[in-house]
C-alpha cells in the first residue's frame, strides 16, 4: 500500500519521525510519497528520501504561498525536477478558501508550474479548493499527461471532466467521516483505476484516530474504507490502487 502524499517534513513529525516510518512499514504502508508546500520543504524532503529507499517527494509552491514565486524559484524548481528522488511536481493549485495569495498571482504560478512539469514530463500533484472550475480552465489549456487531484472532496459531477481527460483522484481520510457522504459517493463512481490513497497527515486523520496527529500507516483505514464504498476486499484496493500509484509516479 502506498501513502502518495504525506508532509513528513512537518515538524509534528520532528521527535519521532523514525518511529512513524517504522509504524508505517510495519503496516505494510510503504513506499510513501512526502508532499510540500515550499521549495525549501522540498530541500528537506529530498534529504529525506536519500536516507530512505522507499521514500520519494514531489517538489513545488502550494497556492498558499504562489506570492514567493520568483525567476529564481523557477530555477530551483527545475533543478529539483532533475533529481532522481523527486517524482512530481506538487503540490500545486488554486485555494480560494483561504486566499493567502492573490487569486491572480495564484493562477499564473499554477500555470507556469503546470507548464514547467508539463515540459519535463513530471506527474502533477493538485490541490484545489473552493476553486475546481478555474482549476479546470487551466488545466485543460496545458493538459499535463499525468495529474491527480489530491484529497478531493468534490462531488462526482464537478470532478468528472479531470476523470474524462484520464486523470486520477486522491483520497485521504476525510471519507470515512460520518458526514463526508458526498465525498463517498464521488470514490463510488469513481473507476478504482483512477484512485489513490494519501492520508496528507499530519492533517485529517480517519475518523478512528480523530484528533490523533494523522501519520502514514492510517492509509490502511483509508483503504478499508474504499473496500466498503466499492464493495471490494481492502486486499483488492491495495493492489489495484498500489499498481496505480506505481504507474503514475513511475517508482
Ligand atoms: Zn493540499
Ligand atoms: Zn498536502
Amino acid at each position: 500500500m502506498i501513502d502518495t502524499h504525506c508532509h513528513l517534513t512537518d515538524k509534528a513529525y520532528k521527535n519521532d519521525l523514525l518511529e512513524v516510518l517504522e509504524r508505517s512499514r510495519e503496516a505494510n504502508v510503504s513506499p510513501l510519497i512526502i508532499a510540500v508546500d515550499s521549495l525549501d520543504e522540498a530541500n528537506n524532503a529530498i534529504k529525506l528520501s536519500k536516507e530512505h529507499e522507499d521514500i520519494s517527494c514531489m517538489s513545488g509552491l502550494h497556492p498558499h504561498h504562489a506570492s514567493l514565486w520568483t525567476d529564481e524559484y523557477e530555477e530551483r524548481l527545475k533543478k529539483h525536477i532533475d533529481d532522481f528522488n523527486v517524482v512530481a511536481v506538487g503540490e500545486i493549485g488554486l485555494d480560494y478558501h483561504y486566499d493567502r495569495s492573490p487569486r491572480d498571482i495564484q493562477r499564473n504560478v499554477f500555470e507556469r508550474q503546470l507548464q514547467i512539469a508539463d515540459d519535463h514530463d513530471m506527474p502533477v500533484v493538485v490541490h484545489t479548493r473552493e476553486a475546481i472550475n478555474d482549476t479546470w480552465d487551466i488545466v485543460k489549456n496545458i493538459k499535463p499527461k499525468k495529474l491527480v487531484v489530491h484529497c478531493c472532496t468534490e462531488k462526482f459531477g464537478d470532478i468528472k471532466m479531470f476523470l474524462d481527460e484520464g486523470y486520477l483522484l486522491s483520497f485521504t481520510g476525510m471519507i470515512t467521516f460520518p458526514n463526508a457522504k458526498d465525498i463517498r459517493d464521488t470514490v463510488e463512481k469513481t473507476p478504482i483505476d483512477r484512485i489513490m490513497l494519501e492520508t496528507d497527515s499530519p492533517y485529517l486523520s480517519p475518523a478512528l484516530y480523530r484528533g490523533k496527529r494523522n501519520e502514514p500507516s492510517y492509509t490502511v483505514e483509508i483503504a478499508k474504507c474504499v473496500a466498503d464504498v466499492k464493495n471490494m476486499s481492502p486486499k483488492e484496493i491495495d493492489e489495484i490502487t498500489t499498481r496505480n500509484a506505481v504507474s503514475f509516479f513511475e517508482i
